[in-house]
């Protein structure tokens, strides 16, 4: 027998911590007592030596599914407890008690699923069943603390029986904000329809129908998969025309039916599985029964699970797999507000599965890719956020990122955390722009941050900038784009630099005033210096040149190649394209690029989304293709793209297939940025690559360029938390940010740490 003292800090309180101490103990047959205090949660022990062993490692291993734990401390002491062999939850002292962080939405769990499908059960088929381990979160709380009263659920006065569980420390609903029953809590209708809104919203998808759903942090629009011409009516109602849809499964065997679920990452069961339950890129089977309208054109699918109970319920109503895409027109933000979403779905959807639990916070679907055996995350949102991310410094003020402009998002830094606000999108447009202020102030009120430092990017033209400079009071800190992009990849991997940076994507303001996008840093989060580029390639029409990647190609190749089917098919411009390219702007962005050899290659000459050539060109590649296009770099490190693009026409002229020069192309780029990360190596000294940037959203690219860094030696940083695109660009201003001001409070004395 022996006694021991347990002290667990961090996300510990509010999210079932102690009703799961006591049954791991009490199953263990251990005495003794668990409660929260000011620092977390403390836990006295007594019992066989196993059994306390058993205890440690199961504490951190199964711990519940929303807490975080930060620190595990153990002490020995000889007497304990005088529980009489008894293991107890013991009232808290309400002065002892932390700030509580308000936890993401959080899937069904396992435990609710079971009642879900017990006709014995009070919540037997009621599709707002959830737990302290399930069910919504940062997309109802109105304020701070995480108290019922304060969220959407305010509304719906508890019963008896949800009361009694509520108050139960041994019960796994008790503190759950969220709680009700069929009989005190939200109800399901199809709006207008009488009868069982599941079995009529049913029929509407079996019939063809467009079905709007209220999901956890907005309204999605749904069709049958399998359904040719509903998917091809949704894609005309919501005037989108080639981006992917997600599609949600009942099940993992559901999914293996699509998509190529244990292929060689052999975690897509997982990442499909996650409780934040995000869409995942998974490879699709030639077999899959998806209509061709669902992802025109595309080798993968976003397979999602069901994560509502409300998803459970209607999955297994329909019997097959659905379309499930954000609530909105195009360009427009998720609706997630009630009416708003039938002034704006009215037109698109043919029946409304609606509540009435409000929504308070909107939040897309997170999307992830695997990569090299771990989740990748393309967009953070639904079920990430707020969960925050730890700085490498603390700050020694509020801070405030204001992202950028695409895919935006902001970031609120306090302490040694930063929260990353949900994927907002393009800010481009009124509402989207409304969204993003309100959630700026919302999440300051939620973590009790007033920022007194305000991160933005340089670029004149972004309304985040715009933002930034009009508030009061504050003191603004400019952090270039691509500087942004290096500082994300390390705060994501929990490192300051020195690095060497790659940060190649779309276009971001340079020191320079012109658009920069295919860099290499010297960085760390304090300041970085601009080593090496892609050369400089004027961008004929401006932005149309974005628009149009057939423009790159033209640029790219100044004017040559006549005889290109691309050339052939843009043919009196092309001629000319050399007198457009006098005085358009420059770019060494390497999504450009990207666009040339796309057009070249007949992928795509226009785009209707960012980043769009790109994506199809990967898409197109040969994985078993391992030569590479050469490209020549200047004694100052200035790369010659249009090597790459000359060598893919000459391959083209001569009749190689095009997905073998798409391969050559991606292998050429990474062998390029390699030969560079050589040269800063043995200049430098510094051996730590970090590769940021959309482009590197690209897994062929990402995978080539990680295997021949790390097979060079290099220690290789890349992403995970936080989007490689500009999605992350609002945690690096944070950890930016947070670097610059603790070296200007603690003036010379730290700032070695830095060099
Ligand atoms: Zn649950
Ligand atoms: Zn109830």
């Amino acid at each position: 027998m022996m006694g021991v003292r347990v002290r667990v800090e961090g996300v510990v309180q509010g999210v079932g911590f102690r009703p799961f101490v006591h049954g791991l103990a009490t199953r263990l047959g251990l005495a003794g007592r668990v409660g929260n205090d000011a620092h977390g949660v403390f836990v006295e022990l007594e019992g066989g030596r196993d059994q306390i062993g058993e205890f440690l490692v199961r504490l951190e291993c199964d711990a519940p599914p929303l807490a975080s734990i930060e620190r595990v401390t153990v002490t020995s002491t000889p007497h304990v407890t005088r529980a009489g062999g008894r293991f107890r939850i013991v009232e808290s002292d309400p002065s002892g008690t932390s700030r509580t962080l308000v936890s993401p939405d959080i899937a069904t769990c396992a435990d609710c699923l079971a009642e879900l499908a017990d006709p014995a059960d009070r919540r037997y088929r009621y599709p707002f069943v959830n737990c302290v381990n399930c069910g919504p979160r940062l997309t109802i709380v109105r304020a701070m603390p995480y108290d019922r009263p304060l969220t959407t659920m305010a509304g719906f006065e508890m019963c008896g029986d949800c009361r009694a569980e509520f108050h139960d420390p041994a019960d796994r609903r008790f503190h759950a904000q969220p709680i009700c029953c069929p009989a005190c809590g939200p109800t399901l209708s199809l709006m207008g329809v009488a009868g069982d809104p599941l079995t009529g919203a049913a029929e509407v998808l079996r019939a063809g129908g467009v079905l709007a759903v209220k999901g956890i942090g907005g309204y999605h629009l749904a069709v049958l998969a399998s359904d040719e011409s509903a998917a091809a009516e949704l894609r005309r109602r919501k005037r989108r025309a080639d981006k992917p849809f997600a599609v949600m499964v009942a099940d993992l065997d559901e999914a293996r039916r699509l998509c190529e679920v244990d292929g060689v990452d052999a975690i897509g069961a997982a990442l499909l599985a996650d409780r934040a339950r995000p869409i995942v890129l998974l490879p699709r089977l030639p077999e899959a029964a998806v209509a061709g309208a669902v992802a025109p054109g595309e080798r993968y699918l976003g397979l999602m699970l069901p994560y509502t109970p409300l998803h459970h319920l209607l999955l297994t109503a329909v019997g097959a797999p659905i379309v499930l895409t954000s609530g909105n027109g195009s360009d427009e933000p998720i609706a997630y507000d009630d009416r708003d979403a039938l002034d704006r779905l009215g037109g698109i959807a043919d029946a409304f599965l609606t509540h009435d639990r409000p929504i308070h916070l909107r939040a897309d679907d997170s999307v992830v890719r695997p990569f090299r055996g771990r989740g990748m995350i393309l967009r953070r949102s639904r079920g990430h956020a707020p969960r925050p991310f730890t700085l490498p410094y603390e700050a020694p003020r509020h801070i405030l990122g204001c992202g950028a402009e695409l895919k935006s998002t902001f970031c609120l830094g306090k302490g040694r955390h930063a929260f990353v606000s949900p994927h907002i999108g393009d800010l481009e447009n009124y509402e989207t722009l409304r969204s993003y202020v309100e959630g700026i102030e919302h999440f300051a009120a939620l973590f009790g941050v007033r920022p007194e430092v305000v991160a933005y990017d340089p670029h004149p033209e972004y309304l985040s900038t715009k933002h930034a400079l009009d508030l009061p009071d504050v003191e603004v800190t400019a952090v270039q784009h691509h500087h942004a992009h290096i500082a994300s990849c390390l705060a994501d991997n929990g490192e300051h630099g020195r690095v060497i940076g790659v940060a190649f994507d779309g276009l971001g303001y340079g020191l320079d005033g012109t658009l920069w996008g295919g860099e290499f840093l010297l960085a760390d989060l304090v300041s970085f210096e601009r080593a090496g580029h892609l050369a400089p390639v004027p961008m004929p029409g401006g932005s149309a040149a974005i628009r149009q990647p057939w423009r790159m190609a033209a640029a790219y190749l100044e004017g040559d190649g006549a005889a290109l089917d691309v050339a052939r098919r843009h043919e009196r411009w092309w001629a000319s394209v050399n007198s457009l390219m006098r005085g358009a702007p420059v770019t060494s962005s390497a999504g450009r690029l990207f666009d040339a050899v796309a057009a070249l290659l007949g992928v795509r000459d226009t785009i209707t989304y960012e980043g769009q050539a790109a994506i199809e060109l990967e898409r197109l590649a040969d994985p078993a293709e391992r030569a590479a296009y050469p490209a020549a770099v200047s004694d100052d490190l200035v790369v010659a793209g249009a090597d790459l693009v000359r060598a893919a026409a000459a391959d083209l002229v001569a009749g190689v297939e095009p997905a073998v020069i798409s391969a050559r192309f991606h292998n050429g780029v990474s062998e390029v940025v390699v030969r560079c990360c050589h040269v800063l190596r043995d200049a430098t000294g510094l051996a730590t690559v970090a590769l940021s940037g959309g482009v590197f959203q690209n897994v062929l690219l990402l995978g080539r360029t990680v295997e021949r860094l790390s097979g060079a030696g290099f220690r290789v940083l890349t992403h995970a938390g936080v989007p490689a695109n500009d999605g992350g660009i609002s945690l690096g201003q944070v950890a930016v940010a947070a670097a610059r001001d603790r070296l200007r409070s603690y003036g010379d004395q730290s700032s070695a740490g830095f060099s």
